[in-house]
């Protein structure tokens, strides 16, 4: 009997070691991927791909770890986990592989980071590289009203908080809420930066869709996070709005049991147009983490700013950044079990929705 903490990793190079380990147990080959920068203890960063199933599958599931940085470590437990047992773990439909790109952001992984090298956050940074950026004008008022670029230390930091209260007297909290979670493209230096372009991590995925997905068949793109959803448990979600058939299909998968998830992005829609031909749909699984208070909420803001304008070394921030990678990855034997095993008993419902999802597009066709 294996435990699960056996697929879990503190840092990028281990968690690698083990994707490199369950990719040799499970007989197939790995491309190593070297990033340009390195982590923190000056190590070489990497991300990795291995697939299994026919190389000239026309059907795809592609699994990714890691577009959220430190999310990655749930993820990548995840991977090695379903690659090294893929042959009970992952039952794939007729003509389909599994293709993983195990940690897209090392870079953020390395560094406790959600956000690449570029400050951006790649899950929606990935999708307005081939759409346009709709304005957030309360964005910009929490930025400046907040007054992030004036601010010269922490502890100015921490006493600026009560100023969000002059935000809650022009907006609701949950349009506030929205404004900063769903991204934006005018301030590179804050939270949800969603970037000017490709980055290192997303030529990555253009790359192996271009090279690994060569039929003209399905993609079903699962995408690895933590932080939504209740405490130790797993929950799936997808962009689509309720009612749309590709909402309805994906609900059925899992007995309609799908979070609520009220940003009604599509978010990798774009993959038809890097690999065109294919039809796309993803499914989001998140590992639940804390729920964190109102209070508490300044953790992410105040990442990003040690990163841009602060010192990760400064004894001040330590705590922090510690605070903030705990709510990303909480590291605890029961969190790490608990997860593990809601996220791998979703394998079975997901594969099964797939190969319905294939079989009943061929009786279209016919
Ligand atoms: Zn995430």
């Amino acid at each position: 009997m294996t435990d699960a903490l056996e697929w879990y990793s503190h840092t990028v190079p281990e968690a690698h070691a083990k994707f490199l380990s369950s990719a040799s147990r499970a007989g197939v080959a790995v491309e190593e991927v070297v990033h340009p920068l390195v982590g923190p203890a000056g190590e070489e960063i990497r991300s990795a791909i291995a697939e299994t199933g026919p190389a000239d599958a026309s059907n795809v599931l592609l699994c990714l770890s890691g577009i959220h940085g430190i999310e990655g470590y749930f993820g990548s437990a995840i991977q090695c986990h379903a690659l090294a047992h893929s042959a009970t773990v992952l039952p794939l439909p007729p003509d389909t592989k599994a293709v993983f790109i195990h940690l897209v952001n090392p870079w953020g992984t390395a560094w406790s980071s959600r956000e690449n090298e570029d400050n951006v956050e790649l899950l929606r940074g990935n999708y307005y590289c081939h759409h346009p950026k709709p304005p957030n004008p309360i964005f910009s008022d929490f930025f400046e009203t907040m007054g992030y670029r004036t601010i010269t230390s922490i502890d100015e930091f921490l006493s600026g908080r009560g100023r969000v209260g002059k935000l809650l007297k022009r907006y609701e909290p949950g349009e506030l809420m929205s404004a900063i979670a769903d991204g934006q493209d005018t301030h590179p230096d804050a939270i949800t930066w969603v970037g000017n372009g490709p980055t290192w991590s997303k030529q990555l995925i253009d790359r192996v869709l271009r090279e690994r997905c060569c039929g003209t068949g399905k993609v079903l793109v699962l995408d690895l996070h933590t932080a939504v959803g209740p405490p130790g448990e797993t929950v799936v979600f997808t962009g689509y709005a309720p009612g749309t058939p590709k909402d309805q299909m994906v609900r059925s998968w899992f007995d309609g049991e799908l979070w609520p998830w009220p940003e009604y992005l599509e978010f990798y829609d774009w993959v038809s147009e890097v690999v065109p031909g294919t039809d796309v749909v993803s499914v989001t699984m998140e590992a639940g983490t804390e729920q964190i208070g109102p209070v508490d909420q300044y953790i992410f803001p105040l990442d990003v700013w040690i990163k841009t304008y602060g010192d990760r070394d400064d004894p001040s921030a330590v705590p922090h950044l510690e605070r903030y990678r705990r709510f990303f990855y909480p590291e605890t034997p029961e969190w790490m079990r608990s997860v593990h095993a809601h996220g791998s008993a979703r394998w079975m419902p997901l594969l099964r929705g797939f190969a319905e999802w294939i079989s009943e597009s061929k009786g279209e066709s016919r």
